[in-house]
């Protein structure tokens, strides 16, 4: 199969690609290359500062989020503390805090209830830690903490608790960010990305908005001039390039509903642009799809073997791994029918166990 027949559905990206407005700039800062970006990343940095309402020194960005995580973790974590991740959840986090001599406790969320995120379900687990992680909407499940959760969850942790929200699929989604609650805390980080709904992932830029309270600890933490000047001049670009933005969520909304609507196996609420379907055997199920060119990925490193997780593609994209999906789990359900039936062994031999 030739690479351009693949339908890659496996890592959430925009299949509409990135801002035709960010490929210019990114370009045309290409050939300035044999410059250093500032240090402090002074275009981007106001421009988002700009569009939260925030001062310039709270915002923290690194290459991608996860860059911006290891920032969080190497400004808060002493070796030996620890920090609490959701389970299914994002593995980066656990990454980051061991990289930095940290270690990782875990709250579950639960399958049976629709991995549905509640204060509750994380204070029940809580003992201390000194970073709590929320994603919202969560990867790999799609599944939300609304804003009074979130209320409760930072009014349940110890002050020394920093709760860290992140947002890398919050464009997807119809709640607030979270961000508009730093004005009244200090207890509290966000993180967002380029990577989902920018369509920038290869460039790899994100950030943090941190509390005001720790404005001077960015140039403790950052790695010097780490994200670079063409990520940095397409993320201005793309911020402004609004209907990219609006058109791609549009996307992922369309195809998120068809994906639960037609899909022959049973999904999660998502309010991401992705979506999880419980098929059985994710491993077995991601192989027979790829064997066709349809690309997903199998859940089982998130501690979810039975399932996959579907990016939203295009429209025609998703299409072809709805097909693709039912096709494939048609033809297990008739080996599985056939193997309860007795079909395919001596005949008579079948229905007696
Ligand atoms: C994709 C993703 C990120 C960050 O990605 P970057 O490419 O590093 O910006 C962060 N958190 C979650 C949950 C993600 O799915």
């Amino acid at each position: 199969m030739e690479p351009e027949e693949l339908v890659k559905l496996s890592s959430n990206e925009n299949p509409h690609g990135p801002s035709p407005a960010a490929v210019d700039a990114a370009s045309r800062a290409v050939a300035d290359a044999h410059v250093y970006p500032t240090a402090a990343h002074a275009d981007l940095t106001e421009r988002l500062a700009d569009e939260w309402d925030v001062d310039p020194e709270q915002v923290w960005v690194g290459p991608g989020a996860d860059g911006a995580l290891d920032y969080l973790s190497r400004a808060t974590l002493d070796p030996g503390d620890r920090v609490l991740v959701p389970s299914p959840g994002f593995a980066y986090y656990g990454m980051s805090a061991r990289y930095h001599h940290g270690s990782v406790a875990e709250y579950p969320l639960s399958k049976a209830d629709g991995f549905a995120q509640t204060a509750e379900g994380v204070l029940d687990a809580y003992d201390g830690e000194r970073i709590v992680y929320v994603t919202t909407p969560h990867n790999p499940t799609g599944s939300v903490l609304e804003r009074e959760e979130l209320r409760a969850l930072l009014d349940g942790v110890d002050d020394r608790t920093l709760v860290v929200v992140d947002e890398a699929y919050g464009e997807y989604s119809d709640e607030p960010s979270a961000v508009e609650l730093l004005d009244a805390r200090d207890d509290l980080a966000v993180t967002r990305t380029f990577s989902k709904a920018y369509g920038l992932a290869g460039l790899r830029i994100g950030y943090a908005v941190v509390p005001e309270s720790w404005a001077d600890a960015y140039a403790r933490v950052n790695t010097p001039f780490a994200a670079n000047v063409a990520a940095l001049a397409a993320a201005s670009a793309a911020l402004d390039d609004d209907d990219h933005v609006e058109r791609s969520v549009e996307s992922a909304r369309w195809a998120r509903a068809f994906l639960a609507a037609e899909l022959d196996a049973p999904t999660f609420d998502t309010a991401a642009n992705f979506v999880l379907a419980d098929v059985g055997d994710g491993t077995a199920v991601a192989e027979r799809a790829q064997q066709r060119g349809v690309i997903v990925r199998d859940t089982t490193s998130f501690g979810l073997p039975g399932c996959v997780r579907v990016s939203c593609g295009t429209e025609s994209e998703t299409r072809r791994a709805v097909e693709v999906l039912n096709d494939v789990l048609a033809e297990r359900e008739a080996v599985t029918d056939a193997s309860a039936t007795g079909m395919g062994t001596e005949p008579g031999s079948g229905g007696g166990a």
